[in-house]
């Protein structure tokens, strides 16, 4: 007897007629796999219940925040003795300093201000780095996701350089035709395009490990190859690290790769687990460039709830329990799913690449590319999206909840135990082999 969905199905056909798709966020309404969206009533640790009474492991960890699991005990009480104090007052406060001196003091960047989306960060990010440069030209790379920031919907058939043409409808050709789109991990395409534009790059931004065409890791070199290239050029090197920080180590993929390599880059953006929950995201990076941010600088950029008092209590708190401990059982979670869920597919005989950076992963059902690995957007749609919808529904059935798209990394917790992790592996054989049918 398959779950009966339906309160979900209800609330679903509600939302629909108020609401464009029935969703705040389009993957949400499951397009990408068909079927009902589980209407979620509550989350405790590494579990979601939906309204009509199922539960689910949770392997999206909306989207990535959740690094300690849902409503962890300290996190939940300090955001209730900060409500009690009043929720937002539009003037500075004490956790937005004590949030900014632990972002400054985990990662490279030394001055960093507040947003309320990882969208508002790269733009702002982007303006600065224009600002700072007095160029217009923006470099990124197909399959990055940037959040919907105007300049940066855009992707360009992949393998040459181009200038890029919107990716929706809304966007004017003149908000993308100063942003050049390249194939990621090519260096060639990087030196081609700085050779031909290098004078007039105000910046390159990059997921600092992309994790939103599935989880493609840089090749090893290519960040600092990035940073090396954007210095020579007089351009700023901005890693994107909304979804990696605080996530795929204790200092983001800087952590990973620039701090072992010895370079830094000159703008930062974060989002999602800084947040712990709540709707806080951040840009930061060199002194001198932060420098010239109104209201020090003429670059002008603001927010109502930036900084927001519950918001930065809850990532302050979430930042100062991610210890080294917590990052060691998310590696241990994420080995453990990764090798059961190769071996599923692999007795099943489905094609596929599992791919991780630091503690978070992804896998792709498709068979390697030309060297063995899902090195750019071209390799990563490759993908077969209806073996993924089969495999995520028979997962769903299990008590399972995957992201509901080929394409999205999968997040564990620190709150993923023993029992949660067990209910991951019982679901992949079958799972698996409804894949393969
Ligand atoms: N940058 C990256 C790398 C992201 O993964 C996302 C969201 O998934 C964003 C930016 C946009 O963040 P937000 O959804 O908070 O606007």
């Amino acid at each position: 007897m398959p779950r009966e969905t339906r309160e979900s199905a209800a609330l679903f056909e509600r939302a629909r007629a108020v609401t464009p798709g029935g969703v705040n966020s389009p993957v949400r309404a499951f397009n990408a796999v068909g079927g009902t969206p589980r209407f979620i009533a509550s989350a405790r640790g590494a579990w979601l219940t939906d309204v009509d009474g199922h539960e689910y492991v949770d392997l999206i960890c909306s989207w990535g925040p959740m690094l300690l699991g849902h409503a962890h005990p300290e996190v939940e009480a300090a955001v209730r003795e900060a409500i009690a104090r009043g929720t937002s007052y539009g003037t500075p406060t004490r956790p937005e300093v004590e949030l900014a001196e632990e972002i400054v003091a985990r990662t490279p960047v030394e001055r960093v201000r507040f947003v309320s989306s990882g969208t508002e960060a790269t733009m702002s990010a982007i303006r600065l780095a224009r600002g700072f440069t007095g160029r217009d030209l923006v470099v990124k790379f197909a399959g990055c996701y940037h959040g919907h920031v105007d300049a940066l919907l855009a992707s360009a058939g992949s393998g040459l350089a181009t200038f890029a043409v919107p990716g929706t409808p809304g966007v004017p050709a003149s908000s993308t035709e100063l942003t050049l789109v390249l194939p990621y991990n090519d260096r060639a395409a990087v030196e081609k395009v700085f050779a031909e534009h290098g004078d007039r790059i105000a910046c390159l931004v990059t997921e600092a490990s992309p994790g939103n065409m599935g989880v493609v890791p840089p090749e090893p070199g290519f960040n600092r190859f990035l940073a090396e290239t954007c210095r020579q050029h007089g351009a700023l090197f901005v890693s994107d690290e909304v979804m990696t920080g605080f996530r795929v180590s204790r200092e983001g993929q800087w952590g990973l790769d620039g701090k072992t390599e010895g370079w830094r880059p000159d703008l930062v953006t974060f989002g999602k687990v800084m947040g712990g929950g709540f709707p806080a995201a951040a840009f930061g990076g060199r002194a001198d460039v932060m420098h010239q941010l109104a209201p020090e600088g003429p670059v002008y950029q603001a927010g109502t709830l930036s900084g927001n008092p519950i918001a930065t209590t809850a990532g302050l708190t979430t930042l100062r329990l991610a210890t080294d401990a917590v990052y060691a059982h998310l590696h241990h979670v994420a080995d453990t799913i990764k090798a059961a869920t190769s071996e599923a597919l692999g007795a099943a005989g489905v094609p596929h690449v599992v791919q991780a950076t630091g503690t978070m992963f992804s896998v792709f059902f498709t068979d390697a590319g030309p060297d063995g690995a899902v090195r750019d957007f071209d390799d990563a749609q490759r993908t077969d999206s209806a073996a993924y919808a089969a495999f995520f529904h028979a997962m769903l059935e299990a008590g399972v909840h995957l992201p509901p798209s080929a394409y999205e990394a999968w997040f564990v917790s620190a709150a993923h135990d023993d029992r949660a992790v067990q209910t991951v592996l019982d679901a992949l054989p079958a799972a698996a082999r409804a894949a393969a049918a």
